[in-house]
């Protein structure tokens, strides 16, 4: 596998919740490529931490939270997903509240709303990718540093 590819396996590798052949394919690159070991143990801290303050969360939830703190852009469409989806938990309705007031006051100060609404995810299977695109660019240093050494 390539770094590209290891990225897209990397949070269910942390996560545990690989296949074996996959789960294999990701632990040989690890064991030849710093940059990637290095990006697995920083989400393997950040999920920890998560872990800490949400002790009872789903994993659903979960990954809203991850999402929510990896990219505030990305926090529309989680908020859509959280109303379509979730409304588990108080404080996720609290959450979606404070984001719901922000596109208002988005609407209010005339910001290009529209524009940004149009990338809503649209399956499970394209938020697990925004996710994953989350996760790169919060670790962008990381990137740089792939970019460097390939
Ligand atoms: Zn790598």
């Amino acid at each position: 596998m390539k770094c590209n590819e290891i990225h897209n396996h990397i949070l269910f590798f942390v996560e545990k919740q690989l296949k074996a052949e996959q789960l294999q394919a990701v632990e040989l690159h690890l064991q030849t490529c710093s940059a990637c070991r290095q990006l697995a143990e920083e989400i393997s801290q950040t999920l920890d931490l998560i872990h800490l303050e949400k002790n009872n969360s789903s994993d659903d939830v979960f990954f809203e939270e991850l999402m929510l703190q990896q990219n505030e852009k990305r926090v529309q469409s989680a908020s859509t997903l959280f109303l379509a989806k979730s409304q588990k938990t108080l404080e996720v309705l609290k959450i979606a509240a404070v984001i719901s007031f922000g596109i208002f006051m988005g609407v209010l100060i005339g910001n290009k709303l529209q524009s940004n609404q149009t990338d809503f995810a649209q399956s499970e299977t394209e938020f697990v990718q925004e996710l994953f695109n989350n996760t790169d660019l919060a670790y962008e240093s990381v990137e740089e540093y792939l970019a460097e050494n390939n």
